[in-house]
């Protein structure tokens, strides 16, 4: 029936309702999400690339929807960016990934360092450096267990906001990633003023390896300039040996991805963390 309307201005309407009213449909359940905790932890494993031992984990979010199950993040994170639910929802990551740091150390884990994903808006909106520095104190972590993953965009904004507090997140001890790296245009000025550690290079740069020359070429010059800059080099979205093969020759130092393990919520996590060495 849509179909035959195609063209009217009753068509558009009906569309722009539709969107209207889901959106606002979301933005209620999100809001919902939030006050009741329907928000869970997915863990993905980084490893050596050339030993396979386990080097840290990233915490991915979920939300565990009462009817839709589980709901991955590129589902409802623009939304929430937009909305400024992104403030309480990132709070909620980091408050549950320390207390699940806590609560395997307490029960005698060896733990490797978590990294957490922040965007631009909860930097703007400032104080994560506060937010931060009291949830390692409460749950009495150190803070080399856990880092932050910050987007090449959010590097290059221009908000004073940003360089304090990765300033300030820097100077408590925790290592700073940045994400993404190669979908934007991040200068070496600006790599080498915020003195951040890991170097994470895009999924769409690891998915071209083994396919043609020019992928590996274009890899092995951020390789060399994350090396010049005493960064490490992670490679995300690894899914194959071959990829694995041509990372370890290029000298990649960390490698995530599918080949490695999914991300998987914590009980899952927990036998691959004691196994250590995961190829
Ligand atoms: P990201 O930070 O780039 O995370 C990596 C994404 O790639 C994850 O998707 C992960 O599941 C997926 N991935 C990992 N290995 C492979 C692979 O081998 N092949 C393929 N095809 N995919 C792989 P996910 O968990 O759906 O997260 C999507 C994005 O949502 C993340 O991208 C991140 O930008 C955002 N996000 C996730 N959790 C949070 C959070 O707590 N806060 C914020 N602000 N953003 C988050
Ligand atoms: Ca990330
Ligand atoms: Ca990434
Ligand atoms: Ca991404």
């Amino acid at each position: 029936a849509k179909e035959e309307r195609k063209g009217t201005f009753r068509f558009y309407d009906d569309q722009l309702f539709d969107r209207l009213t889901s959106r606002l449909k979301k933005e209620d359940e999100l809001a919902k999400a939030i006050s009741d905790d329907q928000f869970v932890i997915y863990y993905q494993p980084r490893v050596h690339a050339c030993s396979g031992e386990l080097a840290g984990l990233e915490a991915l979010v979920r939300w565990n929807h009462p009817e839709r199950g589980i709901v991955p993040p590129d589902e409802f994170i623009p939304l929430a960016e937009s909305t400024g639910a992104i403030i309480s929802i990132g709070a909620t990551v980091i408050e549950k990934v320390c207390a699940q740091l806590a609560q395997w150390q307490a029960s005698g884990v060896a733990v490797v360092p978590v990294s957490v994903n922040i965007s631009a808006r909860q930097f703007n909106t400032g104080g994560i450096d506060r937010l931060i520095a009291s949830l390692l104190e409460q749950h009495r972590l150190r803070p080399e267990l856990l880092e932050v993953e910050l987007t090449e965009s959010t590097m290059m904004n221009e908000s004073s906001d940003i360089a304090s507090q990765v300033a300030t997140i820097n100077a408590m001890g925790i290592r700073m990633h940045v994400d993404d790296f190669g979908t934007g245009y991040s200068s070496l000025a600006r790599l080498q003023e915020f003195n951040l550690h890991v170097l994470k290079i895009d999924r769409a740069f690891t998915s071209r390896l083994g396919q043609s020359k020019s992928g590996e070429v274009l890899f092995k010059s951020i390789v060399s300039m994350g090396k010049a800059l005493s960064m490490r080099i992670t490679a995300e979205g690894v899914e194959t040996a071959e990829q694995l093969r041509v990372l370890q020759a290029l000298g990649c130092d960390e490698i995530q991805g599918y080949f490695i393990s999914r991300p998987l919520p914590a009980a899952e996590i927990l036998p691959l963390i004691q196994k250590r060495f995961l190829f």
